[in-house]
């Protein structure tokens, strides 16, 4: 690659960027600024954005309510401490994520990352049965194709053979994995989806602490949407088998599915929630693990009666105080008219792409559009197309998808849809 960019030289050599090696041969294009949906490259091209930055920004870049929550925070205080200190907007933000999510979560924990939150998650699972004296509860039982972040514990739970983490196999927990529901989201589910999985709790219920899922979308691994169905009856489940219910609504969470969070699509509650990425709008890393009042309350009771996790960043100010602006934002908004519009203008704008036959599937569901293919994208030679078209697409093994910010315009929306079947078009197969 030519590298007469001293930045792009100094990035080549230096800098690791997410699964990616040093002097690696896929391009890397730097970034000058970012406003609303529209990322400004340095050599003066702008691309629209079809990622909000891995599912984050929903409001798009530089928004300037989100830019005087951050500056009016930083004449307070940048960071505090969070060990026998407090502060408004962790308080505040505590109690409007109590209020928006299932009533019997009532104990938010801050955490720096997805992946973070998940690990706290499945720590406050194992200490709950630790409280409860059944310490043999300590393992943890999931569906395949999942994705709960790249720590050690989350990885022990994500899907063990789409090759993300498989080299670590030998390091990581061994847990309990179920063939994922076959059932997509428009279909009803059968007992031949929820079978695997009461296989498994029939069989090992006396180790298992909680089910950790993603759901209705699993993610990263696989862009895959199941029914509401098979969540409902993946709660019962739970309750009949005595194990908690772990729901990572990293990617879910804010909106994106078309309903505040993706387990409203079922009308259940889960025991412990995940949330992450769009928490902040995109703008810095925070997550949040919110238990229920029963956890809470059987880990103050239990031994040692506190609960063991403590990041030196927890609840950091700044973060905090921009994710209640980036929740005023959504919540003041039309946003499910607007999800709505983008899910409609997704369904028709993507199904061109359905008669290629390099082509297995177009879904959408919300505000996530999905090309999968047949055979993984070469990313080397089509990073470049969707650039040279105007857009940031970022696709990963067989899967090209959109997540856009919210703030998309009709007009913006087809310009980038246009844009990504003319490149899947092209497609050499
Ligand atoms: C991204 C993601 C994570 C990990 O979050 P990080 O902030 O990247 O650590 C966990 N679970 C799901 C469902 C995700 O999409």
């Amino acid at each position: 690659m030519p590298l007469e960019n001293t930045l792009l030289k100094q990035d080549y050599y230096h800098v690791w960027h997410p699964y990616s090696a040093i002097q690696a041969d896929t391009p890397i294009y730097p970034v000058q600024s970012a406003q609303g949906v529209y990322i400004t490259l340095t050599d003066g091209r702008v691309l629209i954005d079809g990622m909000s930055s891995w599912w984050s920004a929903i409001h798009g870049y530089n928004h300037p309510v989100l830019n005087q929550a951050i500056n009016a925070q930083l004449d307070d205080m940048a960071h505090i401490m969070f060990g026998g200190l407090t502060h408004q907007p962790a308080v505040d933000l505590a109690m409007q994520l109590v209020e928006i999510t299932p009533e019997p979560l009532q104990a938010v924990f801050f955490a720096d990352s997805g992946s973070v939150a998940v690990d706290v998650a499945m720590k406050m699972a194992v200490q709950y049965w630790y409280s409860k004296k059944q310490a043999d509860k300590n393992k943890f039982l999931t569906i395949r194709h999942g994705y709960h972040g790249d720590t050690f514990a989350a990885m022990s739970v994500s899907d063990p053979d789409n090759g993300m983490h498989s080299l670590f196999s030998n390091s990581l927990i061994k847990q309990f994995f179920a063939d994922a529901p076959d059932c997509t989201f428009a279909e009803p589910c059968t007992t031949k989806d929820t079978a695997p999985l009461e296989h498994q709790l029939k069989h090992h219920h006396a180790q298992i602490a909680a089910i950790i899922l993603e759901p209705i979308v699993q993610g990263a691994g696989g862009m895959r949407f199941y029914s509401p169905e098979y969540l409902k009856q993946v709660r019962t489940l739970c309750t009949k088998y005595n194990v908690l219910l772990i729901l990572d609504e990293i990617a879910t969470g804010f909106g994106r599915t078309g309903k505040l969070f993706a387990c409203e699509h079922a009308n259940i509650t889960p025991d412990i929630l995940c949330l992450g990425k769009a928490l902040t709008g995109g703008y810095m890393t925070l997550a949040a693990t919110l238990a229920s009042q029963n956890i809470a309350d059987t880990i103050r009771n239990g031994e040692p009666g506190l609960f063991m996790h403590g990041p030196t960043f927890m609840a950091n100010p700044l973060a905090c105080a921009t994710a209640l602006a980036s929740l005023k934002l959504l919540l003041n908004s039309p946003w499910q008219a607007t999800v709505g519009n983008i899910e409609q203008k997704l369904s028709s704008g993507l199904q061109v792409c359905q008669q290629y036959s390099h082509v297995k599937d177009v879904r959408v569901i919300g505000a996530i559009g999905v090309i999968e293919l047949y055979q993984p994208v070469d990313l080397k030679t089509l990073q470049p197309k969707f650039v040279d078209a105007g857009v940031w697409v970022r696709p990963f093994n067989k899967l090209i998808y959109l997540m856009p910010p919210f703030i998309i315009s009709d007009a913006e929306l087809s310009s980038l849809i246009d844009a990504v079947c003319t490149v899947v078009a092209e497609i050499e197969h």
